[in-house]
């Protein structure tokens, strides 16, 4: 800071013996150095510039006459409010943490009663928000789907049925992966492959929490093309979450395709682009207010920020290109969101290699393709745009089951090495 006053200090001087046109010019010149990363441009830009967020107030609701209690008090919870509406029902009121966002309400808190007893529960969002997902109970550690005849639905409102005790129970709109779960993965994951992956922090969120990535390679970085894998821009999105977990723990196998994949290839992966956003429990938005994946051109929050000076730094270090980019999120139903650009990408035939060996592999399975060129600054099209690399969204069904989940991560890491290997 004191030296950019002082240089502004000198600019200054020089303005009053030059001139103004020199002086903008001078001031141009400064804001490109300072400036380490090119920004890209998208044909509908997107203004991620941080806005404010609602923060939940972290507290136990006590429903003392009935004996009822539900609390937020735990990382990844949602719960805006909670309110007696007879003696057997409770509304659960939950809020995004600011708008205009997508409409899909995420939720998660923890309920327990005095004595053991049924109680019933009713979704309530803001007007033009609706229940997206099916609810998911924890319960004596392990999650299980909600039984269909505990749901119930009326003029769009769901209300659930859950058998309480004084043990607690989880409801969430998804399993829960907070930032330290995903740390435990990531921190086994990296130490029990000492020899290939080295652990690293990119920096911290606004909020101080950590973004971490995983800088894999075999001897020596220098040439080897570059992989780029991430995943949790949006927080709920844990499906997406769990094929990137099966892919990333299938490219670190102790494989003879692995250990010839990682001779010849670099990957870097992020397991965690949005932790506060995670641990806020928010809808889609990181501690900015700011849908993380519409920050790809400006690079205004520092998640996206960070990343985007990592991946050039390493590419830059070891004089290499950037050839794919894999983004993992959910979504209603399995799909892979592709650039229609591919002739003078830098790996042109992949896609469609890579489609059709995913269904002679995966038994009855089809590939749900989505083609178009991002308009919007999304990271699929910041591999094409930046780095005329391949850029896929790859997006898993907010129910698919976690067997299925594990194989399309296995099969579609399998393939990927194979295919690169013999380009
Ligand atoms: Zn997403």
């Amino acid at each position: 800071m004191l030296s950019y006053i002082y240089i502004n200090q000198t600019l200054k001087y020089i303005v009053k013996q030059l001139g103004e046109k020199i002086y903008c010019f001078l001031i141009i010149l400064l804001f490109v150095n300072c400036s380490s990363v090119k920004t890209v441009s998208f044909k509908s830009p997107v203004d991620t510039t941080s806005k404010p967020i609602l923060y939940q107030p972290k507290t136990t609701y006590k429903l003392l006459d009935v004996g009822v209690f539900a609390s937020n008090e735990f990382d990844g919870a949602r719960l805006n409010g909670f309110k007696k509406i007879n003696d057997s029902t409770a509304s659960v009121i939950i809020n995004p943490e600011n708008q205009p966002i997508n409409n899909s309400p995420y939720y998660a808190f923890k309920v327990w009663s005095n004595t053991s007893k049924p109680f019933y529960f009713t979704f309530k969002y803001p007007i033009g928000f609706k229940h997206r997902y099916v609810p998911k109970i924890k319960s004596s550690g392990t999650w299980a789907v909600i039984d269909s005849l505990n749901v119930f639905k009326k003029d769009s409102i769901i209300t659930i049925k859950l058998n309480l005790s004084s043990e607690p129970q989880i409801v969430a709109a998804q399993e829960i992966q907070s930032s330290n779960d995903v740390k435990k993965w990531y921190s086994e994951l990296a130490l029990s492959n000492t020899k290939v992956v080295n652990l690293k922090s990119i920096g911290k969120t606004q909020m101080g929490r950590d973004l971490p990535v995983l800088d894999i390679y075999k001897g020596s970085p220098k040439g080897k093309e570059l992989i780029v894998l991430l995943t949790r821009q949006h927080p709920p999105e844990v499906t997406g979450y769990y094929a990137f977990q099966s892919f990333l723990e299938t490219i670190l196998k102790d494989s003879a395709l692995s250990n010839e994949f990682l001779n010849s290839y670099h990957i870097i992966a992020f397991p965690i682009m949005n932790p506060d956003g995670v641990d806020l429990g928010n809808w889609r938005h990181n501690s900015g207010g700011v849908d993380t994946n519409r920050d790809w051109s400006m690079y205004h929050q520092s998640e996206i920020k960070q990343s985007v000076v990592f991946i050039e730094k390493v590419l830059r270090k070891n004089k290499t290109e950037l050839i794919l980019g894999l983004d993992f999120h959910s979504t209603w139903y399995d799909v892979f969101y592709t650039n229609t650009d591919r002739e003078n990408t830098t790996l042109p035939n992949f896609i469609e290699h890579w489609f059709s060996s995913l269904e002679s592999r995966i038994p009855d399975y089809k590939v749900n393709e989505a083609s178009s060129n991002s308009d919007k600054p999304v990271s699929k099209g910041w591999f094409l745009y930046a780095h005329n690399a391949v850029g896929i969204t790859y997006e898993i069904g907010d129910k698919t089951p976690k067997d299925k989940i594990s194989l399309f991560g296995k099969e579609s890491a399998e393939q990927m090495m194979s295919i690169l290997l013999n380009k």
